[in-house]
């Protein structure tokens, strides 16, 4: 996607502050961090939104789960605990349509999600 904020990140056309990349999954830290923590995780293939996901992309989903996990660890919250967030349309509150994965963390959460 020529115009995708995420995919323009992939190729290395904007810059990140990078946590963790393989073959299929980046994730970097939030330009406007909500939390302490606050890392975004992408997979490399452009995927507009959640409802966008279909039975050809069961192996990345799982990747990006444990891509979390990785990135939990780096950024030493896997302990103390953390959140994982998809937002997805617009009453989601979703404004780049890559899909991606919030993982907050380093303070304690509200208890109330939106
Ligand atoms: P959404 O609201 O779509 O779920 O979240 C998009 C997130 O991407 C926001 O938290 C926003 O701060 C982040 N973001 C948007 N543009 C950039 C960017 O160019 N670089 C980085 N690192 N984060 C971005
Ligand atoms: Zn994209």
């Amino acid at each position: 996607m020529a115009d995708c904020i995420f995919c323009k990140i992939v190729k290395g056309e904007i810059p990140c502050a990078k946590v963790y990349e393989d073959d299929a999954v980046l994730a970097f830290d939030d330009i406007h961090p909500m939390a302490p923590v606050h890392v975004i995780i992408i997979p490399k293939k452009h995927i507009a939104t959640l409802m966008d996901v279909d039975a050809n992309h069961t192996e990345v989903m799982g990747q990006l789960i444990a891509v979390a996990q990785s990135v939990a660890k780096i950024k030493n919250v896997a302990a103390g605990g953390f959140r994982a967030v998809v937002n997805c349309n617009a009453d989601g509150g979703q404004v780049v349509f890559h899909l991606h994965m919030h993982l907050l963390g380093g303070r304690k959460l509200d208890d109330q999600l939106g």
